[in-house]
């Protein structure tokens, strides 16, 4: 096999929902494309899409550089890797199953005590999204293996790579699901106060997203508030923002809606400006985050 050939090979472990659409985006994009799967009916469409498979995963990680694995959690990936062995010897070993930092590292050593280079990735969208733009995956671990593969790895949707700490990739979607769902169960209470005052939730919903469409700006500076320690007074300050909390508090109470999260944000106003900083913003709530 030349060296060409070689390198336009790739094998997918783990064909369950996720793993079947990426390996029927590197099918896609013309990469010669081995599979394996616990159960091995699953890789039916995609050897009849044109794939090839193998009858253990040993053997289907030897066919290729690049060994990508995507399977339900980090006790099936053990499983799978203590299956494959010292097959995956010279090669890069990507694994995008979800997991915490700690198993990431955890696998990265196991990777190059074998001989192998690794990279953990993780996947920020949906299995019908693989292969377009509206998907993020992001990287970290082996810089050398991430840019020898970079171009294999673009067949997937977007991609990032985060560095050489293989646990970065797995920080980076902790950190971004999170930011959703913090945002998203403070939007559904707010649905519910609009609901109960007798509006339209569909057409606030659309007032909403013009609002979020107008938060970047305000990511950022809160952001680089945070690195600095300067917390100028973005949204006012906040002498000015903890007047408006009791209403908010009592507003939804009235109406039966949790305010336990406007409670949170009321108590740390209180500290923050008891402790003297009632001219700084909202961002310098920053500094009583941390439990102690
Ligand atoms: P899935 O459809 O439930 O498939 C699970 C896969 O894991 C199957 O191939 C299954 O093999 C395999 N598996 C489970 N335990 C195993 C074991 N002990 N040994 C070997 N193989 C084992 O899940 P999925 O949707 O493909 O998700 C795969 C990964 O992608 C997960 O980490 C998930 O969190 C992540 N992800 C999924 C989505 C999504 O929307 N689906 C989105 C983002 C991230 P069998 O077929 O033999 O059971």
């Amino acid at each position: 096999m030349t060296k060409t050939e070689e390198s336009s090979q790739v094998t997918v472990l783990g064909l369950g929902t996720m793993g079947s659409a990426i390996a029927k985006a590197f099918l896609n994009h013309g990469y010669r494309t081995m599979v394996w799967n616990r159960t091995a009916s699953k890789a039916d469409a995609l050897v009849e899409a044109g794939a090839r498979t193998a009858a253990t995963a040993a053997d289907a990680a030897a066919a290729s550089p690049l060994v990508v694995v995507c399977v339900l959690d980090g006790g099936a990936v053990e499983d799978v890797l203590s299956s494959v062995g010292t097959a995956v010897e010279g090669k890069v070993l990507v694994n995008v199953t979800s997991g915490s930092a700690g198993q990431a590292r955890g696998n990265e050593r196991w990777a190059n005590e074998r001989g192998a280079e690794y990279l953990d990735g993780k996947i920020m969208g949906d299995p019908p999204d693989v292969g377009t733009g509206n998907i993020m995956f992001p990287f970290s671990g082996s810089r050398n293996a991430y840019e020898a593969h970079e171009s294999a790895l673009k067949s997937l949707g977007g991609i990032a790579y985060h560095g050489e700490d293989a646990g970065v990739a797995a920080v980076e979607f902790m950190a971004q699901v999170a930011l959703s769902y913090e945002l998203l169960i403070g939007y559904l209470h707010v649905l519910e106060l609009v609901r109960a005052e007798g509006i339209d939730v569909v057409d606030f919903a659309g007032r909403a997203a013009g609002t979020v469409a107008m938060l970047p700006p305000l990511l950022q500076s809160m952001g680089a508030a945070v690195k600095s320690g300067n917390y100028r007074p973005d949204l006012g300050s906040l002498d000015v923002q903890a007047a408006l909390m009791d209403d908010m508090i009592s507003h939804r109470e009235s109406l039966g809606v949790e305010a336990v999260r406007m409670r949170e944000v009321k108590e740390l106003m209180d500290r923050r400006i008891a402790g003297g900083h009632g001219g700084q913003g909202f961002s310098s709530l920053f500094e009583l985050v941390t439990k102690p």
